[in-house]
């Protein structure tokens, strides 16, 4: 799944290359992919300019006058910028041509969708999350995060992962953001102090900005995704103390984290607000 850091990339290389362009060509491969709430298919969208490009919750959104074309890339969804010639890939599943560069939507799996909807009809599109906190945006305080910590009676991890209370972390960045606060995936949320809700903010605003920054920096196709340099996701040997990376099953998803660094404490094994204390 495309994380905050690769969707604001891959945003703001679309819009750098594509903004003001007029829709020159268009072709579907997979229509399953596809979802549309207004009469008719992607040939509505020829002839129009992209006005605007820009993330709502996981979705990209593709601006067109009058219409909106809103990407939710799920697991394997990927964007690429390609010459009209270029050999289409076996995962194309569809593509826009603005000229001489076309958008292609590759997706390994079928499993994303792309929704054509009348403008701003979000409530037409199931699971368009929003209402969480821009995770980037300076409202995010330590105050605020730690207000809304308090009442939850989940886990930390399920806390950071729910997209209407936090605007958003995936499954990989949630893992790197409790590494960073030193916590155990299954901490429960109602047994962390003040101060561990601080760290554990400070922990998504640290690792979420240089996330931001390191894939800008790096510079990749937009088909690339950017995960090298994380810490703990999918890795094997801790780098802060050399220990085996462990995983846990929260709530069906495996998170990654280190033994003894985010060591799990008493409270994060009981949940005390079930057992009546
Ligand atoms: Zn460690």
């Amino acid at each position: 799944m495309p994380e905050l850091p690769d969707l604001l990339y891959v945003q703001s290389r679309l819009r750098e290359r594509l903004l003001g362009r007029h829709v020159t060509t268009e072709r579907v491969r997979e229509t399953v992919v596809l979802r549309f709430t207004v009469r008719g298919n992607l040939s509505l969208l020829l002839g129009r300019p992209l006005e605007d490009a820009f993330r709502r919750s996981h979705f990209l959104v593709f601006r067109f006058e009058g219409l909106d074309l809103a990407v939710n890339p799920m697991l394997a969804g990927r964007f690429r910028l390609a010459e009209p010639g270029q050999a289409a890939e076996g995962s194309l599943a569809f593509a826009l041509g603005f000229g001489d560069v076309e958008l292609r939507y590759l997706d390994d799996k079928k499993m994303g969708k792309a929704y054509l909807i009348a403008t701003d009809d979000w409530k037409a599109i199931p699971g368009m999350q929003t209402g969480g906190i821009d995770i980037l945006s300076p409202a995010f305080t330590r105050e605020h995060f730690v207000s809304l910590l308090k009442r939850r009676r989940d886990q930390a991890r399920v806390f950071l992962l729910d997209k209407k209370a936090l605007d958003s972390l995936g499954n990989a960045y949630a893992d790197e953001v409790l590494f960073e606060a030193g916590i155990h995936p299954k901490t429960f949320c109602r047994s962390l102090s003040h101060e561990e809700g601080v760290r554990l903010h400070d922990a998504i605003v640290s690792v979420m900005r240089e996330a931001v920054a390191e894939v800008a920096r790096r510079g990749e196709p937009i088909e690339v995704k950017v995960r090298d340099f994380l810490k703990v996701r999918l890795k094997e040997i801790c780098p802060r103390c050399g220990s085996k990376i462990r995983t846990a099953g929260v709530k069906g998803m495996d998170a990654y984290f280190c033994p003894r660094c985010q060591p799990a404490t008493r409270a994060a094994l009981v949940d005390w607000t079930r057992t009546g204390r």
